[in-house]
């Protein structure tokens, strides 16, 4: 698939009459890197968009997102990779919102991009704690009983126990 296509999920739906329509992107890195996004390191996700037109009414769009991201890991800061999918529906905000009555395409960057982002967690740590990079880890639980000690009450019997 051609890179640029990778970028902009555009769908030229212009010329559909009644049916069901099936696109699918591939989002690799470059598609982050085009919002500025320095957290995603890499990307493989599998984007499928789905209209379906019947006769008149406004199309029911379904996107589906499958496959994984790589990130930092926020406890030993090594890569981790995480997997994400979701299938959601547009609702007509959102249909407008990605309709170009000028073009006659819709362009389902921006919405792809956001529930991407959602689908990540906030939280992101290499499950168990062993596939952490240990000696990164070791070095920021001596940072953190430090830390720690200059705490007062709460941390200090934690930071006893680890020493
Ligand atoms: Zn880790």
């Amino acid at each position: 698939m051609e890179q640029m296509e990778n970028i902009r999920l555009k769908v030229a739906v212009k010329t559909f009459s009644q049916g069901t329509y099936e696109n699918a992107f591939c989002l690799d890195k470059n598609f982050f890197a085009s919002f500025q996004n320095t957290e995603i390191l890499d990307a493989e996700l599998s984007t499928k968009i789905q209209i379906c037109r019947i006769e008149e009414q406004e199309p029911i769009i379904t996107v589906t997102v499958s496959g994984t991201v790589v990130v930092l890991c926020d406890r030993c800061l090594d890569r981790l990779v995480v997997p994400v999918s979701f299938e959601s529906k547009l609702d007509n905000e959102e249909t407008l919102e990605c309709r170009n009555d000028f073009t006659g395409q819709m362009d389902f960057t921006q919405y792809v991009y956001d529930n991407i982002c959602l689908a990540i967690p906030i939280r992101r740590f290499h499950e168990p704690e062993k596939d952490c990079d240990q000696e990164m880890l070791r070095i920021w639980k001596q940072r953190s009983v430090q830390e720690k000690h200059q705490d007062d009450g709460l941390f200090t019997s934690l930071a006893d126990f680890m020493k």
